[in-house]
């Protein structure tokens, strides 16, 4: 993915298309072995491997531009919020802090929420702190097989900030699902507002990337991630029917 100045509307069909093509993408899929929450590890793969693409060849991570992307990520989801909270909601938006990479390995510099240091490999969103911020090598291992990770991971955490900002009863019982539902208003949602660009190879790694962070077992309580189809399907539903959608 990248940043774009240009407004291109025509963002919009291929948008549309391409979140209902993702769940297309899963429905033939649902029998799969999922990997545990464990990002390094190898996720089963749907379909074919992505198609070629523009961007580094998986496996490699260029250093300058996963910070960038990494920087893209967390600007174009706090510019997507800013913009549209008060259309979808009361009051207004204010910024999470953002802490942004960490390494969960030096547990010196590992950031603390509540008094608890974060943990490694992960992701998350401190509401005792109002921040958000990623383990650098869970950042590094997923952006290695695609730049579309690090914007999934970092709008989805975004997801919880924002649950927090709202009232209780907005916030869903399936909380996980409805940040990933978030997340996927906000990344269809900044590419027809022309901030972000979707290039070849990104939806596939979303795919992907859901495959990898999917629960075993589907969603039946709080805290429950959800399995990959239900994953996807949420982020899809956000993707196609925007903000509103994630709270029906
Ligand atoms: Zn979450």
């Amino acid at each position: 993915m990248r940043e774009t100045a240009r407004n291109c509307s025509r963002w919009r069909l291929a948008a549309l298309a391409g979140a209902a093509a993702l769940v297309a993408a899963l429905a033939g899929a649902c029998g799969f072995e999922v990997a545990p929450a464990a990002p390094g590890a190898q996720g089963t793969r749907v379909a074919t491997p992505a198609p070629a693409s523009q961007e580094s060849p998986p496996g490699k991570v260029d250093e300058n531009e996963f910070q960038e992307d990494v920087r893209t990520a967390e600007t174009i989801t706090d510019d997507y919020w800013r913009r549209h909270w008060e259309r979808l909601f009361t009051g207004s938006y204010s910024s999470p802090r953002v802490v942004g990479l960490y390494n969960g390995r030096d547990p010196g510099s590992t950031p603390t929420c509540d008094g608890e240091p974060l943990e490694r490999d992960n992701a998350a969103y401190c509401p005792a702190g109002d921040f958000v911020a990623w383990d650098a090598h869970l950042m590094r291992s997923g952006y290695a097989r695609g730049d579309a990770w690090v914007y999934l991971v970092i709008a989805h955490e975004w997801g919880h900030a924002v649950q927090n900002r709202l009232r209780r009863g907005l916030v869903s019982p399936a909380a996980e699902l409805q940040a990933d539902c978030l997340a996927g208003a906000v990344l269809y949602g900044s590419s027809d507002d022309g901030t972000l660009k979707f290039e070849d190879g990104d939806e596939q790694e979303l795919v992907d990337a859901f495959q990898v962070i999917g629960d075993k077992a589907p969603w039946t309580k709080p805290g429950d991630h959800g399995s990959s189809v239900q994953r996807l399907r949420s982020f899809s539903r956000g993707g196609e029917n925007g903000v509103r959608a994630c709270f029906t």
